[in-house]
């Protein structure tokens, strides 16, 4: 599932590959083996700052040395083409230089570490509807110049690897497109790695083989292995083109250390202290009455089940697991103000796992355990392979085992997510032995988002009673193993009516009331897309409640991509938190007490309703979803189309103000100078924008500047000559002519404005 086998007689070892892109999962899809969680890529996006996400390039590849791992399948460069893609939160921008110079910095710093990037999903895979089938038709301008173009900038940085997506883009699927893949990426651009294929997208032998894939993943039980040698023996594919992956993966074994020469060590990086740094500097202040940051605060309602349980990443492959979570609630707990919780609305469709000292028991036919481990929480959780010590072949069933004693008196909710035969018990008496059976077909959502059954049960408090779980038969898939299943559990609450009318006496009676409000598992994850913006349940009723009892009211928005905040004129501040990682809770305290500025700005447009957004259907028709809007996504789309987002592209607060002095530019920079104006020291994101005569506006360059009160800072952007370019019928072509450069704060805030002749 993970790894490609070692040939001890030539010294070439396993080549370990995980996913990311907010950690390093490792082999195990699991609690038992706990990695640092970052935040997600929207929030690392809105830093705009390279040398951060360099940074946490470089922790990666510490945390990939660790854990035995060489490749990391990351990062996720797909373009926000609408807010409606599921994977909206693991993608950076929707804009293609942004994504593209954050992209490099990422494979520079964790390349710096001896560890291989795999940036994906080449190319077209921006919503998930279908994505195993569907068709993408795109004009090659539109190809070269939007979606293509961050893996070019990232192949310029020297990726070590490539992913090709599930989709097919005007006909082939991409692990058969010979003209993208030989083509554009390894010919034209002279791209040197391995291209691996997303996990089981080969459906074919010499297709793919002659298409450009050098791996197949995962193996050696698809469509390759002795069938692609039987196609070599028989002429269907020329011995070179073996000779050429093999030559990949060992020039990919030789840069990682899988093939001697050992792994390279590095100075040590705090990865907790980079987390909780990351995640302040991305967040990004939309709106401020003043209210931020706190001065004189001396009691906080906090408000919101994110609050006590920040969403701390999206779902699907990204998902790591940490070993430890701060909450909202905890963090904002270390300082002195008075917290007090109301949970107000509880929008999550599922229960959590139960935080408790677990058992797994691995169990053989008769019952017999095999092996046991221990885990944090009641989620079984081993993707592809089982624990080192577990004998697959005898493995018949897995038992998960823990006591749960109420903190409070009523009737609590347990639940089994999970597909397949179940027995759960409680207290030695059976409540539920059975079979649970998926809806739809994508396996991803089947075991990821695997159905849900819940079971009342009345506690006393203080009452503890042994739990355990034990799904029959182990799933598997082309011989690896699927264990995926957990055992929730809900303290009793109050009716939800109740639950607001708490939080509003609770906002009432504090100096400021903070509602949490998030997205949901069920909302933002890999194996399906959006269907509204909408924060789930009655949140947004909550905040409206919470707002009219208390005018200091700071919403903190915990998504990973943007959501419809009908609320937001009556509210005294906005705050995105993003899926801010494993440190959120200290993260969120640093910037509403000010000791960190929020320092993010929107890597992607804003809106006020979905229907404004440039693109607000993902959903295949006959299979195929046509980019019809041609290059105008994102701020371009919202241009063209004379609409006013919520929030622009590139939008922020910070704590202190700036003015933007002078501009001079070049066909090759721009020299943008600014000084704060306000009296406290801060960081600017200073953006550049460039519109050819009669041409649309596009971001050209940026640059992250720090300066106390009353000091000047001056930065020069450099311009690349693609920005000056075209894809015509003859390929890129430079567009002579005039061009207006602009710096300012965000893409409708352009205060500084030259031209330059080309
Ligand atoms: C995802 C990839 C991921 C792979 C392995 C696929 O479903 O699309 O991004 O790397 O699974 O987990």
């Amino acid at each position: 599932m993970w790894s490609l086998t070692a040939i001890p007689e030539i010294g070439l070892d396993r080549l370990v590959m995980s996913d990311g892109p907010i950690g390093v999962r490792g082999e195990q899809w699991s609690s038992a083996d706990p990695s640092i969680a970052l935040p997600s890529p929207t929030a690392l996006a809105a830093t705009w700052d390279t040398g951060l996400v360099r940074q946490v390039g470089r922790l990666l590849a510490q945390e990939a040395r660790r854990k035995g791992v060489h490749v990391l399948l990351a990062p996720t460069i797909n373009l926000h083409r609408s807010p409606l893609g599921g994977r909206h939160f693991e993608c950076f921008s929707e804009d293609p230089l942004l994504t593209g110079e954050l992209g490099a910095a990422y494979v520079e710093g964790v390349q710096e570490g001896g560890v291989a990037t795999t940036p994906k999903h080449f190319v077209a895979n921006d919503f998930e509807t279908d994505r195993f089938t569907v068709n993408v038709k795109v004009t090659d301008k539109v190809l070269r110049e939007v979606y293509l173009r961050p893996f070019e900038r990232v192949t310029k940085a020297g990726a070590w690897g490539m992913m090709t997506a599930y989709n097919s883009v005007n006909g082939p699927t991409m692990t058969e497109h010979t003209d993208l893949v030989n083509g554009v990426l390894k010919d034209e651009w002279g791209f040197d790695g391995y291209v691996v294929s997303d996990w089981t997208a080969v459906r074919s032998t010499e297709a793919a083989a002659l298409g450009g894939t050098d791996v197949a993943m995962p193996g050696p039980n698809g469509p390759w292995g002795d069938k692609l040698e039987e196609a070599v023996r028989e002429g269907r594919v020329a011995e070179s083109v073996i000779d050429d992956k093999v030559r990949r993966v060992l020039r990919l074994a030789s840069r990682t250390g899988a093939l001697g020469g050992g792994r390279k060590e590095h100075a040590e990086i705090d990865g907790i202290a980079l987390a909780r740094e990351v995640a302040a500097r991305s967040f990004t202040l939309l709106k401020n009455d003043g209210v931020l940051p706190f001065d004189g605060v001396n009691s906080i309602a906090l408000i919101g089940s994110a609050a006590a349980e920040a969403r701390i990443m999206g779902g699907g492959s990204a998902q790591v697991f940490p070993d430890r979570t701060v909450s909202p609630l905890e963090g904002l707990r270390e300082r002195s103000a008075e917290v007090t919780y109301a949970l107000g609305t509880d929008p999550r469709l599922r229960l959590a796992p139960v935080a408790a000292d677990t058992r797994a028991l691995f169990l053989d036919a008769d019952g017999e355990v095999l092996a046991e481990h221990p885990l944090p929480v009641t989620e079984a959780r081993w993707v592809g392979q089982a624990p080192s010590d577990v004998d697959v072949e005898r493995l018949a069933a897995v038992e998960i085992r823990a006591s749960y004693t109420a903190e409070t008196a009523g009737e609590h909710q347990f639940s089994i997510a999970g597909v397949g035969r179940y027995t759960l018990t409680a207290g030695g008496e059976t409540i539920f032995d059975d079979d649970i059976v998926p809806a739809g077909d994508d396996p991803a959502v089947a075991f990821l988002h695997a159905p849900e059954k819940r079971f009342p049960l009345t506690l006393n408090e203080g009452q503890t009673v042994e739990l355990s779980l034990r799904q029959h038969s182990v799933a598997s898939f082309n011989g690896m193993v699927l264990i995926m299943f957990t055992l929730g559990h809900a303290n009793p609450t109050a009716g939800e009516d109740e639950l607001i009318a708490e939080a509003v006496r609770v906002a009432a009676a504090s100096d400021v009331a903070v509602v949490v409000a998030s997205t949901t598992l069920e909302v933002e994850s890999e194996g399906f897309d959006r269907k509204d913006l909408k924060l789930p349940g009655r949140q947004d009723e909550l905040i409206a409640a919470v707002a009219a009892a208390n005018p200091r009211t700071i919403v903190v928005v915990n998504a990973g991509s943007p959501v419809e905040m009908p609320w937001a004129s009556e509210v005294a501040a906005v705050l995105l938190t993003w899926f801010p990682g494993q440190e959120a809770g200290l993260a969120l305290a640093d910037v509403l007490y000010g000791d960190a500025e929020p320092g993010g700005r929107l890597p992607t447009t804003w809106p006020v309703r979905l229907e404004d957004s440039p693109v607000v259907d993902v959903t295949p028709v006959d299979g195929a979803v046509a980019y019809d809007e041609g290059v105008f996504i994102g701020y371009r789309g919202w241009e063209k189309a004379g609409r006013t987002p919520a929030y622009w592209f590139g939008h922020g607060l910070g704590y202190t103000t700036w003015s933007y002095d002078a501009l001079e530019a070049s066909a090759t920079s721009a020299t943008v100078s600014v000084t704060n104006t306000g009296t406290r020291r801060g960081r600017e994101v200073v953006q550049v924008y460039l519109t050819p005569a009669d041409g649309v506006t596009r971001l050209a360059g940026f640059d992250v500047v720090e300066a106390g009160p009353g000091e000047t800072v001056v930065t020069t952007v450099f311009l690349a000559e693609r920005d000056f370019q075209e894809w015509g019928a003859s390929g890129w072509q430079t567009v002579t002519g005039e061009y207006t450069v602009e710096a300012g704060r965000n893409y409708a805030d352009r205060p500084l404005a030259t031209t330059v002749k080309l």
